[in-house]
């Protein structure tokens, strides 16, 4: 997987998330105030409230 593709392994060169810069194709970037987030920090806004515990995020 390089730094241009997906966690889905689709190549993405358009969209990238706005937290951390992971590339993201259209079906699995999340939309969140008219910007596009990667699954990872998507999922963690959504699930963790103020502290997350260190460990790997899940990628499906
Ligand atoms: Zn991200
Ligand atoms: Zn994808």
């Amino acid at each position: 997987m390089s730094a241009n593709d997906c966690a889905c392994h689709i190549p993405s060169h358009r969209l990238g998330c706005l937290q951390c810069g992971a590339a993201v194709c259209p079906h699995c970037a999340i939309p969140m105030e008219s910007a596009a987030y990667c699954r990872s920090y998507a999922g963690s806004l959504l699930a963790a409230p103020d502290v997350q515990p260190i460990k790997p995020f899940e990628l499906q």
